[in-house]
């Protein structure tokens, strides 16, 4: 059988370790050369180092134009193209909304919803400049889809990327290139330790209808999905990866 992204150039943030990094290594199996990206420099340098020769890895802090303007340039230079762009990186920490200070907010905005329109832009514009039918991915959340108590910044960057998604889907479709987003559960990656921290993940995971967590593999094997032209037809949608949990 034939490699599913044979070929193709895909850049991802926040790929040093988690969902990202599986993704990565995934994308890697079916033939693609991976740009991986994050601000834990030692771990992404290990990661690209463990993937082999199709992977390289570049520091990238989402927020930063400048950085993303500078990569997204660095890997068509190095590439000739970007074929797929995963908006991967995010935090996920708590802002109580009586509690929680302006600037708890504001950097989780920053990361998880800016970051995400500064790589739309930066690597759209490459897509268009070159014609490249091009697929982004923005990963957002089940918190994208319902509401979740502590959580105000982070259901609001979620939705936020869930709709973006929809308007860059609309405006990019002319150039053959597509974007939708994903919405994962409960997935087991470093990110839960949170959920620990508060004394929550067993109250949390009961809710789940599959009855466990999902690995990060199982969500990377929808990203692989929407990044290769079988999903040639989909863009502007939203791809629910969740065990059940928002059926
Ligand atoms: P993770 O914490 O293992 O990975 C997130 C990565 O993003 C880390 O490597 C981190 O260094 C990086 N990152 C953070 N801030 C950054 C910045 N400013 N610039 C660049 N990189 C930055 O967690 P994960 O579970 O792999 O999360 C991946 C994505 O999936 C996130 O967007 C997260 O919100 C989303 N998500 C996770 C879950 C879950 O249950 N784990 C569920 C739904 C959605």
């Amino acid at each position: 059988m034939s490699e599913r992204l044979a070929g193709k150039v895909a850049l991802i943030s926040g790929a040093a370790r988690g969902q990202g990094a599986v993704e990565a290594e995934l994308f890697i199996a079916e033939g693609a050369t991976v740009v991986l990206t994050d601000v834990r420099d030692d771990a992404g340098v290990a990661t690209a180092a463990r993937l082999g020769s199709n992977a390289t890895y570049h520091r990238l802090d989402v927020t930063n134009t400048e950085e993303w303007e500078l990569v997204a340039k660095t890997v068509v230079t190095e590439h000739g193209r970007i074929d797929v762009l995963v908006n991967n990186a995010g935090i996920f920490t708590p802002t109580p909304l009586l509690t929680a200070s302006e600037a708890d907010f504001r950097r989780i905005i920053d990361i998880n919803l800016v970051g995400v329109w500064l790589g739309m832009q930066a690597v759209a514009r490459h897509m268009v400049e070159r014609h490249t039918k091009g697929s982004i991915i923005n990963i957002s959340s089940i918190a994208g889809l319902t509401g979740a108590p502590l959580f105000g910044a982070y259901n609001a960057s979620k939705f936020a990327v869930r709709g973006m998604t929809k308007s860059a889907a609309r405006e990019l479709a002319p150039h053959g290139i597509r974007v939708n987003s994903v919405h994962p559960g409960i997935i087991a990656t470093d990110m839960l330790d949170l959920l620990d921290e508060l004394g929550v993940r067993e109250a949390v995971d009961a809710r789940i209808p599959l009855g466990r967590e999902a690995q990060a593999i199982e969500v990377a094997r929808l990203v692989l999905y929407l990044a290769s032209d079988e999903s040639s037809y989909s863009t502007g949608s939203e791809f629910i990866v969740d065990g059940g949990m928002t059926a």
